[in-house]
């Protein structure tokens, strides 16, 4: 299946109660083809308004320290564990995340990556596949919020552009 046609499942996706309170569902973006796939817990506020990940104040803190290493927001597909938003931007519950983890498994089998950056806590509930290199860094937000994670934040992030200049190429 392709990736497009995996987004309009999301869109229309009724599989958990998190539809009732979001406007867009936020599949992810990013090249079919990307080498490195970042997942991240359930879209906030604005990603509910844009139907895109990782463009509220977290997204740019991300998309800043990403570019800041060298690594450009376009080249990597970024996406969450749950596709919708959730009341008071609450943690997603399993159910929601059992309900959600098959458009994961379909991306990440369309895309066929070599890397996937867990962003928190729960990406960490992502399937593993042998072949893949996992790497967990802090999410965004708490790096954002807490001086000390702000730190490691940024040397995960380092470290994570220096295992993407060593992938195989092919
Ligand atoms: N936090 C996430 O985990 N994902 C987003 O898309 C935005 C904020």
């Amino acid at each position: 299946m392709a990736l497009e046609e995996l987004s309009y499942q999301v869109y229309s996706c009724k599989k958990c109660r998190l539809w009732k309170g979001a406007k867009h569902g936020v599949p992810g973006e990013g090249p079919a083809n990307a080498m490195v796939m970042l997942v991240g817990q359930n879209p906030g506020a604005e990603e509910d308004e844009t139907g895109r990940p990782f463009v509220g104040r977290a997204g740019k803190f991300l998309t800043k320290a990403l570019a800041e290493n060298g690594i450009k927001r376009e080249d990597v597909f970024i996406t969450n564990i749950v596709k919708h938003t959730s009341p008071q931007n609450r943690k997603p519950f399993t159910d929601e995340v059992e309900a959600c983890l098959p458009y994961l498994n379909m991306q990440m089998s369309v895309i066929k990556p070599k890397m996937i950056v867990l962003l928190g806590a729960s990406a960490k509930n992502t399937p593993r596949i042998e072949g893949i290199e996992y790497v967990e860094v802090i999410h965004p937000s708490a790096a954002m919020r807490f001086n000390n994670m702000g730190d490691k934040f940024r040397a995960q992030i380092a470290d994570l552009a220096k295992r993407m200049a060593n992938l195989p190429q092919s």
